[in-house]
């Protein structure tokens, strides 16, 4: 017999599991259903670091899946706000659906929960302002913006331990948890949801849930699989966007000034010819470059930091904002296109080149990164060249903002520098939803960073408050 639930959310990030607290506090339903494809937290580990190679873990890579999505291998940065702003700059669109001052409400609430639950109750980035001011003067004599926000830095091995508290919680207080299990589509009657399929990642038994309240919060691992389920049910999208780069490690003494006043400076342009958003994002002082698996094996880069143990590197993002509309309007096939290249190029793995190689118009050896000044975090990267893969705009984009980056941060444009890549975000495409963050399908919501909603820890978690409050 199908199994029937108040709420049922696909995926278990932490979009879906603020959702879940949320509803536990409001004591209004009492059958609650997660399904995750991954593992529960305590069973997740990445074996790169101790094979020095990513070896694709099957079913599903654990840096993106598992309990508290990826946040559990996150940095674990907490992007707040500053109480002067009058806008949101950081982690995604929930202001535009509920406005300003209710979205700060739900950062408030959803960093209590994360204090609750054993954060680090100090801020980064609020103790410098005549420095971050001075910075950004700089920075907008050089056509490039600074964005300064408070950061709460739980750090990737204290980000497990909180999720795994929550965990604990969510079972303790009886919310159902489902792993190892993938929902392969949704039961749809006359335009509203009535419950998911789905299916035991271990056994391949099939299973069905009812519910009239279905939550999607895949996360960008389950964006692929949303942009077809959207398809096949006539779910209502938006053209997206897609945001291509690299990640870019230098030395921390380089960064010293960004990281020690704001510990993620996050600096945005528009160069030119083409005028596309450019942007530093996810900043990692003294942190490591790692790697993830997406959807048909695709290897893309990413970074974090620990608390205790370091490295003698700063990494961050540059990516540029593509939007592609008529007659192509596919941006994470374009994409997964780029990736899917890369790869090839890296025999399956992430490609590294050094800066001074790209102006040189030559490949990086492996030879000459065991002796360059910049040592890679991440070794499992193959030596390379990224520009045979990236397109020339995006290239162009990334290339002119590191010669801007340079004049704010001496050394920015080292040719030691190293630029890894593929580091993509498949945000899109964007789901339809109203203030409720309901679809054009009744009782099927959407939150986090799937439908394109959110792109950071904070405000998937504060989606997920809200939609428990509102659901
Ligand atoms: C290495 C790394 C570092 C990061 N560092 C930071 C940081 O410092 N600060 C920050 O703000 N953000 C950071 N992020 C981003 C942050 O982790 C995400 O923004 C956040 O986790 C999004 O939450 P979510 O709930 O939307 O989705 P996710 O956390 O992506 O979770 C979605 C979950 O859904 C599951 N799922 C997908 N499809 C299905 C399906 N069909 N059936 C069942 N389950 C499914 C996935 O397995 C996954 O567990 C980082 C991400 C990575 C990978």
């Amino acid at each position: 017999m199908d199994k029937k639930y108040d709420v049922i959310a696909i995926g278990m990030g932490p979009s879906s599991v603020f959702m879940a607290y949320e509803l536990v506090q409001l004591k209004k339903y009492k059958k609650i259903l997660l399904i995750e494809q991954g593992k529960r937290v305590e069973d997740r580990n990445c074996p790169l670091e101790k094979l020095g190679k990513c070896i694709k873990c099957k079913p599903y890579c654990n840096i993106t899946s598992g309990f508290s999505g990826a946040g559990a291998f996150s940095d674990g940065k907490l992007s707040l706000y500053n109480e002067e702003d009058d806008d949101i700059y950081v982690g995604g669109n929930v202001h535009d659906y509920l406005g300003v001052d209710a979205t700060k409400k739900l950062i408030d609430y959803a960093d209590s929960v994360y204090l609750k639950f054993g954060a680090d109750k100090h801020l980064e980035g609020i103790e410098y302002k005549e420095e971050v001011a001075k910075l950004k003067a700089k920075a907008k004599k050089n056509g490039l913006d600074l964005i300064s926000i408070p950061i709460r830095h739980l750090g990737t091995e204290k980000a497990h331990d909180l999720y795994k508290k929550l965990e604990d919680y969510l079972e303790e207080h009886g919310v159902e948890m489902l792993f190892n299990t993938c929902v392969d589509d949704l039961i749809i009657e006359k335009g509203a949801i009535k419950g998911v399929k789905a299916r035991n990642v271990l056994n391949n038994e099939e299973e069905t849930f009812k519910a009239d309240k279905v939550v999607i919060a895949v996360g960008r691992k389950g964006a692929n699989w949303l942009v077809d389920i959207c398809e096949k049910h006539d779910i209502q999208t938006e053209a997206g966007v897609v945001d291509i780069g690299v990640r870019y490690e230098l030395s921390d003494e380089v960064m010293k000034d960004v990281n020690k006043y704001m510990y993620e400076g996050k600096f945005v342009g528009k160069p030119g010819p083409f005028g596309d958003k450019v942007r530093t994002f996810c900043q990692n002082p003294s942190g490591f470059v790692s790697s993830e698996v997406y959807d048909n094996d695709l290897n893309l880069v990413n970074g974090h930091s620990y608390k205790e143990k370091k490295s003698q590197n700063t990494n961050l993002a540059i990516l540029v904002s593509h939007h592609f509309n008529h007659p192509f309007d596919k941006p994470i096939e374009y994409g997964r296109n780029v990736a899917k290249n890369l790869n090839e190029l890296g025999a399956g793995n992430v490609v590294v080149q050094r800066l001074g190689d790209i102006y040189r118009g030559k490949r990086t050896w492996e030879k000459e990164l065991t002796t360059n000044k910049v040592k890679a975090t991440l070794k499992s990267a193959t030596a390379g060249d990224i520009t045979f893969a990236i397109g020339y705009r995006t290239m162009t984009d990334i290339l002119q903002f590191i010669r801007s980056m340079d004049k704010v941060v001496e050394g920015f444009a080292n040719p030691e520098n190293l630029l890894y890549a593929p580091e993509i975000k498949f945000y899109s495409n964007k789901v339809s939803i109203n203030e409720n963050f309901e679809t054009n399908i009744k009782g099927l919501y959407s939150i986090g960073d799937g439908g394109g909603l959110t792109r950071g820890l904070m405000m998937a978690s504060a989606s997920g408050i809200h939609l428990a409050r509102v659901i």
